[in-house]
C-alpha cells in the first residue's frame, strides 16, 4: 500500500504503527515524518502508477480459484508486536499456506523497505491465522513478476526495530533531518521535504535547519 495511514493508539501502551509508516520510515526517516507529523503528501507519476496499480486490490472482496483463495484489501493487524494495515493481497492455499502478496508499481529492490513492508504483513497474517507464515510476496508492476521473500530472523527484527523507530519520532515530534541523497529524486515529496535547500550552504541554511529539523535523526 502506498496511501499513508495515520497511527491510532492500541491497547495497552504500545502505540500502533501502520505497515505502510514501516515502508516510508525504511525509505527515509523524514518522509516518515512529513507524513504522520505534518500529514504532508503530494503524488507524483510513480505515485500516481502505484494508485492506479492499487485499484483493482484495494477493494475487498475474495475470488476461489483451483486451490486457492485470494483476498484482496485485507485488514490485518499484530497486538502483540503493536501492527496494524492492509495487504494487498492474501491467499490462502488448500494446503493451509498463508501467503501476502504486496503489490508495487516500480522496479523490485532487494532488501528493501518492500521486503520489510511484506515481512511485517506476513507477522499480522501470523497471529490472525495462528499459523506460521515463512515467505511473502512483493510484485512488481515494473518487472511484471513476483518476487518472493523468506521471512527470516533478520527481517523479523528489521520489522519491531523500524516500528519502534516510527514510534520514538512519534513521541518526539520532530521532522527528522533531510539526508539529501539520491533518494530525493524518487520523492514525492521532495517538494514539501525542501531536502537541499535545508542541507545547503546559503546564508538562510542554519536557521531553517533549526527551525525544520530535529537535532538528531532517531536511530535507536
Ligand atoms: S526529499 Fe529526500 S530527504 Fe526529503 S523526504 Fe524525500 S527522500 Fe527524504
Amino acid at each position: 500500500m502506498t496511501t499513508p495511514h495515520p497511527p491510532k493508539s492500541g491497547e495497552g501502551d504500545l502505540t500502533q504503527v501502520s505497515l505502510s509508516s514501516l515502508e516510508h520510515y525504511a525509505y527515509c526517516p523524514r518522509q516518515a515524518g512529513l507524513i504522520l507529523l505534518e500529514q504532508t503528501w503530494t503524488d507524483d507519476a510513480a505515485t500516481i502508477r502505484g494508485t492506479l496499480l492499487h485499484q483493482r486490490v484495494d477493494t475487498p472482496g475474495n475470488q476461489a480459484r483451483g486451490t486457492i483463495r485470494t483476498l484482496h484489501a485485507l485488514p490485518v493487524w499484530n497486538d502483540q508486536h503493536g501492527l496494524t494495515g492492509v495487504c494487498d493481497t492474501v491467499e490462502l492455499h488448500a494446503d493451509s499456506r498463508v501467503l501476502p502478496i504486496e503489490h508495487k508499481s516500480g522496479r523490485y529492490v532487494p532488501g528493501g523497505p518492500g521486503d520489510l513492508q511484506a515481512a511485517a504483513q506476513a507477522m499480522c497474517l501470523e497471529e490472525m491465522f495462528s499459523r506460521p507464515v515463512p515467505q511473502a510476496v512483493v510484485y512488481s508492476g515494473t518487472d511484471r513478476r513476483r518476487h518472493t521473500i523468506p521471512i527470516d530472523e533478520t527481517l523479523r527484527s528489521r520489522v519491531l526495530q523500524t516500528a519502534q523507530q516510527v514510534r520514538n519520532l512519534l513521541d518526539r515530534g520532530e521532522l527528522p533531518r533531510p539526508p539529501a541523497d539520491r533518494r530525493c529524486k524518487r520523492c514525492s515529496l521532495a517538494t514539501d521535504c525542501m531536502p537541499k535547500l535545508l542541507t545547503g550552504t546559503g546564508r538562510y541554511q542554519d536557521a531553517l535547519t533549526r527551525l525544520y529539523c530535529a537535532d538528531d535523526q532517531d536511530n535507536a
